[in-house]
C-alpha cells in the first residue's frame, strides 16, 4: 500500500510536467505585459480624473478593488547539496525557499492567508495593493520538516492543498499530528481532492459513476478532512492543475468558495474564482519565482548580494561609509517625478565602465551616462513617473572578473503630495486668472467680444 502511494506522489510530479495545462514560464509572459499597461492607464487615469465619489448604497466603506495578489505554489524541499536529476522539478533547495522568503521580507512585500484574500473578494477586508499568497501542494513530509521552520521564522501564514489518499500514508507523507500542528500554528488547510487525478479523465466510467467520482473528489475529500483534522477547508486546487466545466462545477458544488489552477497569472478583483492562477515555483527555474513579484524586486535578485549592504573603512575619517551611495536614497519617498537615478561607484576597484548596465522597474533598460571623473553612473528618465513606487538595478563587472555584481535600491513617489501641490498651484493660477478677468472686463468690456 504503502509502496504504491510513493509511486503515485512520485509520478505526480513529472505528470505535473506533462499536463497539458500551460505552465508558468510558458504562459506568463503575455499576461505579464499586459499588466504592465494596465499599471500605467491606471495610474493615468488616477492622474487626469478627479477620484469616483463615494457609492452611496454601501453601509461600510468599500474595499480597494484595484489590489492584485500572486499566489506561489510550493511542492516539496530538500536539503541535498544539490538539487540532482534524481529530484523533480517542483522540488527546491530550501536555501533557495529561505532566500525567496527573505527577498519578500527584504522588499516589504506583504504575505497573506488565503482567508484574507477570499474576505476581500466578499468585500469584507482591505487588502495591501500587492500581496503574496504561499500555497504547498500534495502533502510531503519535507513541508513539515523544511519549510515549516522557515515559514514560522518568517511568520508567514500558508496553506495546505491535501489530498486525503496521501495523508497520513507513511514514508515521505506527513501524518495527522503533523499537519495539526502546522494548522495550530497558523496554517490553512485546503482540498487537493482524494486521489489526486486529472478529473477531465473519465476513463471507462459513465457519465453516472463520472459524476460520482467528482462528488467524491471534492465533497468527500471536504469531508474527510474536516473529519480527520477538524477543519473545514475553503478552497480547491485542481490535481495536476487539469479541469473541466463539470470538475469545476461539481468543486462548486461541494461548497468552496475558489480553486486554484497552475497557470502563472495574479489574481485580482475580476478574476474568476473556481480558475484563479498560481505560479509554480520550480528548484531549478527561477522564472516563476521572479514573474510572480516582478512588479517589487528584479529578476535574478533573489539570493544575490547586494553590494548596497556593504561598508568601507573611509580612509580620512577612518569610518565605516556604505560602499556605494544611491540618489534617491534607498527607501526615500521624492517629489520630483523626473528625479536623476544616480550610483557613486568611487569605491569599486577595477569597476569596467564598459560593463555597466542601469534598469528601472516598469520603464526597463536605460542608457544611463558614467563620468569616468566622479565614477558617478546617472540617468535621468525623459518621461514622468506614475508608479508609487521604483526599484533602481545597476550591474557591473571588475576587469578581469566575470561575475557581475550588482547595486539595487527602492524609493518612492509621494504621488498624494504631489496632487495636492498640484491642486494648490491650479486653484491659485485660478484665482490670479479669475482677478486677471475682472480687470480685463473693466478695462476693456467691448474689445473682447468683438474678437
Ligand atoms: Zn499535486
Amino acid at each position: 500500500m504503502i509502496g504504491v502511494l510513493l509511486l503515485n506522489a512520485c509520478d505526480q510530479g513529472r505528470q505535473e510536467d506533462r499536463s497539458p495545462e500551460p505552465t508558468a514560464q510558458t504562459e506568463a509572459p503575455a499576461p505579464e505585459e499586459a499588466e504592465v499597461e494596465v499599471e500605467a492607464e491606471d495610474a493615468l487615469a488616477e492622474e487626469e480624473t478627479p477620484p469616483p465619489p463615494p457609492e452611496v448604497d454601501t453601509p461600510e466603506e468599500a474595499v480597494d478593488t484595484s489590489a492584485r495578489v500572486a499566489i506561489l505554489g510550493y511542492h516539496r524541499f530538500s536539503e541535498s547539496a544539490k538539487i540532482s536529476k534524481r529530484h523533480l522539478p517542483t522540488t527546491i533547495h530550501v536555501e533557495k525557499f529561505r532566500a525567496q522568503m527573505q527577498a519578500l521580507k527584504d522588499n516589504e512585500i506583504p504575505v497573506i492567508p488565503m482567508s484574507d484574500f477570499l474576505a476581500w473578494r466578499r468585500g469584507e477586508k482591505h487588502l495591501p495593493p500587492f500581496s503574496v499568497i504561499i500555497t504547498i501542494d500534495d502533502g510531503y513530509r519535507s513541508i513539515y520538516e523544511q519549510a515549516f521552520p522557515v515559514l514560522k521564522e518568517f511568520e508567514f501564514p500558508f496553506t495546505l492543498y491535501l489530498y486525503t489518499n496521501y495523508l497520513e500514508g507513511g514514508g515521505k507523507t506527513m501524518t495527522h499530528a503533523e499537519v495539526l500542528e502546522m494548522v495550530a500554528a497558523g496554517a490553512e488547510i485546503g482540498s487537493h481532492s482524494v486521489s489526486h487525478q486529472d478529473m477531465r479523465n473519465r476513463g471507462r466510467r459513465s457519465a453516472e459513476k463520472h459524476a460520482a467520482f467528482l462528488k467524491e473528489e471534492t465533497a468527500g475529500s471536504r469531508r474527510i478532512l474536516k473529519e480527520r483534522l477538524g477543519v473545514e477547508p475553503a478552497t480547491f486546487a485542481y490535481p495536476y492543475g487539469a479541469y473541466d466545466d463539470e470538475a469545476m462545477e461539481a468543486v462548486k458544488d461541494a461548497g468552496y468558495e475558489a480553486a486554484f489552477t497552475i497557470r502563472g497569472q495574479k489574481v485580482d478583483w475580476e478574476t474568476a474564482l473556481f480558475e484563479a492562477g498560481r505560479y509554480i515555483v520550480h528548484g531549478g527555474i527561477d522564472q516563476p519565482f521572479d514573474l510572480a513579484v516582478s512588479s517589487k524586486i528584479p529578476s535574478g535578485a533573489v539570493g544575490a548580494t547586494n553590494l548596497l549592504k556593504e561598508t568601507i573603512t573611509d580612509e580620512a575619517t577612518g569610518e565605516e561609509k556604505p560602499l556605494i551611495q544611491v540618489s534617491p536614497a534607498y527607501g526615500s519617498v521624492v517629489k520630483d517625478r523626473r528625479p536623476e537615478m544616480r550610483v557613486d561607484l568611487s569605491g569599486i576597484e577595477g569597476l569596467d565602465p564598459d560593463s555597466l548596465s542601469m534598469e528601472i522597474s516598469g520603464v526597463g533598460s536605460v542608457e544611463a551616462v558614467f563620468d569616468p571623473e566622479t565614477k558617478v553612473y546617472a540617468y535621468r528618465t525623459q518621461q514622468r513617473l506614475r508608479m508609487p513606487e521604483y526599484w533602481v538595478q545597476v550591474s557591473f563587472k571588475r576587469s578581469g572578473k566575470r561575475q557581475q555584481e550588482t547595486v539595487r535600491w527602492k524609493f518612492q513617489l509621494d504621488l498624494v503630495g504631489l496632487y495636492l501641490d498640484l491642486a494648490k498651484a491650479e486653484l491659485s493660477t485660478q484665482r490670479a486668472d479669475e482677478s486677471n478677468e475682472d480687470e480685463d472686463l473693466v478695462a476693456q468690456p467691448s474689445s473682447q467680444e468683438s474678437e
